[in-house]
């Protein structure tokens, strides 16, 4: 089975959004098994996005569209797939009814083009938009499958997830079992060292398959199998998670996709323990990702940011000859790092006391190179502990792997405390 993602947008070909929905897709397509030898990008032109039609239907079985649903003139992509199949348009009853409900809601009046995002191709399933308004199409003809969503990547998402995946298991992928994913989070390892580790795994199996992603700060594993039951399937996917497991135990976090902090206020949680956050380079990322996490109120006392040396001294004690001085050790240091884990712990009355102090760049800072960068972990009644990192990239990438490690290192932490 061939699929063929069709991004339409005219800001797509002038470089002035990326393409992340080619990019979403062809992960979930490569997950359902279905090959994505093609990926399209046209522009907001009805005769070019009919050459595109046409020349996706020679070498693709499904021809997945994003975006062009919307209510203006250059939305198109409804009446190029309806043109292209002689096909016409209609409104669909129940999606005007959400559109209609919408402007009275905001007390806001409706323009005639609205109606525009209503329309459903004649003989498509309708596909409701739960986070916006265009409605997306699925429909097949003469063993070719046609499937439209919108371009907003969190209209689309939420439609692919509830609908068109559904849609294609019981419409295109009749005569498969359904297919069963994981998603296997870690940390403290780089994509390249986990595919090392799990190289033979990846080569050697085909059921379940392997499949590791990357994004910054984060490496993912897809392990997916076909399966005639739920508990057929888990009975597989525990299995190779296991393997997986016994590889990376001090770096494998979660079974399903949730970010490193998430786990981290699950473990809190259980402990009953409590942390609070020292941050210098991070500027108040790291708070920013516990923070993102519901339910961190019991587990998060609170943080400082103390950029300067002047706040370091004034609001967590560093004293001035530890920052400052020609053989002071400087803000960017194990000591600094040190003192602010534990001063911040006692501040704040916490359990864990985590501390950040680096060299985000671009400039050298202290004299000393950009990537360089201390965390701290102080524990109430144990030991502070902290390390010194060398990362390269941009001041972004530097601040975020900065978090993220911090964020490991507790990780390991609360999870040996779990397990004694
Ligand atoms: P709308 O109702 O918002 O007009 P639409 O389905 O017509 O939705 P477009 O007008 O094509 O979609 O795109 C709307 C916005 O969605 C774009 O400005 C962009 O922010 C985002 N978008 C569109 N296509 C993509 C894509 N392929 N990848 C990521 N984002 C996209």
């Amino acid at each position: 089975m061939k699929a063929e993602i069709i991004a339409v947008g005219t800001e797509l070909l002038l470089g002035q959004i990326v393409n992340s929905n080619a990019q979403y897709l062809s992960q979930e397509l490569a997950a359902l098994g279905i090959d994505v030898f093609f990926q399209t990008v046209v522009g907001d032109n009805l005769d070019r996005l009919k050459q595109a039609i046409l020349t996706a239907q020679e070498r693709a079985d499904i021809l997945l569209f994003t975006g062009g649903l919307g209510p203006t003139l250059d939305d198109l992509t409804k009446d190029a797939v309806a043109a292209v199949l002689g096909r016409s348009l209609h409104i669909d009853r129940v999606a005007m009814d959400h559109v209609e409900q919408f402007f009275k809601e905001r007390s806001r009046p409706m323009t005639e083009n609205n109606k525009r995002q209503a329309l459903s191709i004649d003989g498509a399933a309708p596909l409701p938009n739960a986070t916006g308004l265009a409605i997306g199409n699925a429909l097949s003809e003469n063993g070719k499958h046609y499937i439209l969503l919108p371009g907003p990547p969190k209209e689309m998402i939420p439609m692919f997830e509830e609908q068109a995946k559904t849609w294609i298991m019981q419409h295109v992928l009749t005569e498969e079992k359904p297919l069963y994913s994981r998603m296997l989070k870690f940390a403290g390892i780089g994509e390249s060292a986990l595919e090392t580790e799990l190289l033979d795994l990846i080569e050697g199996q085909s059921d379940p398959t392997i499949a590791p992603y990357a994004k910054e700060g984060e490496v993912s594993v897809r392990i997916s199998t076909k399966a005639s039951s739920v508990s057929e399937a888990d009975e597989r996917l525990d299995a190779c998670q296991l393997q997986i497991q016994k590889r990376l135990p001090d770096n494998l976090y979660a079974n399903e996709d949730v970010p490193i902090e998430k786990a981290i206020v699950d473990l809190l949680t259980e402990l009953g323990l409590t942390v609070a956050i020292a941050e210098s380079c991070t500027g108040g990322l790291l708070m920013g990702n516990m923070t993102s996490v519901p339910g961190c109120a019991t587990v998060f006392r609170g943080g400082i940011v103390c950029y300067s040396n002047e706040m370091k001294e004034k609001l967590l004690n560093v004293p001035r000859d530890l920052l400052e001085g020609e053989n002071a050790p400087g803000a960017v240091s194990s000591e600094t790092a040190e003192v602010l884990a534990e001063q911040v712990r006692m501040v704040m009355d916490a359990d864990y006391g985590l501390s950040v102090t680096g060299v985000a760049g671009p400039a050298y800072s202290e004299r000393k190179p950009v990537g360089l960068v201390y965390i701290g972990i102080s524990e109430r009644d144990g030991q502070t502990t902290t390390h010194e990192l060398h990362f390269k990239g941009n001041r972004d990438t530097i601040r975020i792997r900065s978090a993220k490690t911090v964020l490991y290192h507790l990780w390991l932490k609360l999870k040996e405390r779990s397990q004694s």
